[in-house]
């Protein structure tokens, strides 16, 4: 048995991994600051005795201090999240983002915790090789866009990762996480999934942003936390970045055809300009697809959730928790 702490672990990814880890027979400590995170989320495991959730701040060092003593394993999840939040508080981006990340990584050198840090495909940027490899180059656009400190703010959390295990012998995992999707995430946000599956719920316009031609590899939430829990056991995974994403390519305007045919709703799919959608002069990403060969090779897993199957699973939860 393992004590494992979440950082984030309210929030849609970190809530699912608790329950994973905690059906497996080990410990779970949540760290979480319910600034997007919910405790509605922890509703089926917070009486569980193996669980405790705390609430604050990966900004508050004492906190934790306290948080990582007793974990084995961290995975670090806390982060400002969804391209219309990092629009809107991009200060706010940074500083979690990395602040949050070197404070985590300094928490674990004392007993030289091993600590799985979420990255993100956004990373990436505009780069056109695809499918995307861990070792390509990234080619990210001006810093007078917003949308790309996220991606910035990730590329720093990543060097930080692999310097605190070069330097200071903290054994980490850098996990490039593509476009996760599955019950409890909000589309509160910005992600298109859970916005499209509302919208065509309540007979609403999907508001496909430019003219619905880039592409995205949508990964399933359970493929994804069997993937870092695996990975967090995989030896030769500590001081690797590693890809997790699913497999089948489609457009976004695919997408809401398929949404809205699954739903059987009477809504319409009706165009919104990017500027109106996000700012002046947003610049998209037009594909964005992983080479998983990595992670399979790390351990020994692939995605299995198709596109379809993760979409009904999605709207049923939706229709179960209008609310959320
Ligand atoms: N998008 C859209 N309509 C929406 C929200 C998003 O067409 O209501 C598009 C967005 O412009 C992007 C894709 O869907 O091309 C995925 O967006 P999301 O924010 O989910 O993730 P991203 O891949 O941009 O990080």
């Amino acid at each position: 048995m393992a004590t494992y702490l979440i950082t984030g672990g309210a929030g849609f990814i970190g809530s699912h991994l608790a329950e994973k880890l905690l059906a497996a027979g080990d410990e779970v400590i949540v760290l979480d600051d319910l600034s997007s995170g919910r405790v509605q989320n922890l509703e089926q495991i917070s009486g569980h005795a193996s669980f405790r959730f705390v609430q604050g701040c990966i900004t508050d060092r004492a906190l934790l201090a306290e948080v990582c003593r007793p974990a084995d394993t961290i995975f670090h999840l806390a982060a400002t999240v969804g391209v219309l939040n990092i629009i809107k508080s991009p200060v706010e981006t940074i500083e979690n983002n990395i602040n949050g990340t070197q404070y985590v990584l300094e928490a674990a050198v004392e007993r030289r915790t091993k600590v799985i840090v979420a990255s993100t495909s956004e990373v990436y940027g505009k780069s056109n090789s695809i499918p995307f490899r861990e070792d390509d180059n990234l080619l990210l656009g001006p810093t007078s866009r917003s949308r790309w400190s996220y991606a910035a703010s990730k590329i720093v959390d990543e060097f930080l990762a692999l310097a605190f295990w070069r330097e200071r012998s903290v054994p980490t995992v850098v996990a490039r996480l593509f476009n996760t999707i599955g019950p409890r995430q909000s589309g509160q946000y910005g992600m298109v999934v859970p916005r499209f599956v509302r919208q065509a719920l309540r007979g609403e316009d999907l508001t496909v942003y430019g003219d619905g031609s880039q592409s995205r590899v949508f990964t399933y939430v359970g493929d994804t936390v069997e993937w870092l829990a695996r990975l967090a056991k995989a030896e030769g995974a500590v001081g690797e970045v590693v890809n997790l994403g699913g497999g089948g390519e489609v457009t976004i305007a695919e997408l809401a055809r398929r949404i809205i045919e699954l739903t059987g709703s009477r809504s319409k799919i009706c165009s919104v300009p990017y500027e109106q959608a996000y700012e002046e002069g947003f610049e998209d990403i037009q594909r964005r697809v992983p080479d998983t060969s990595k992670a399979q090779a790390l351990t020994g897993y692939s995605a299995r959730t198709g596109l379809d199957e993760a979409l009904k699973s999605i709207c049923d939860w939706c229709t179960k928790h209008p609310e959320a």
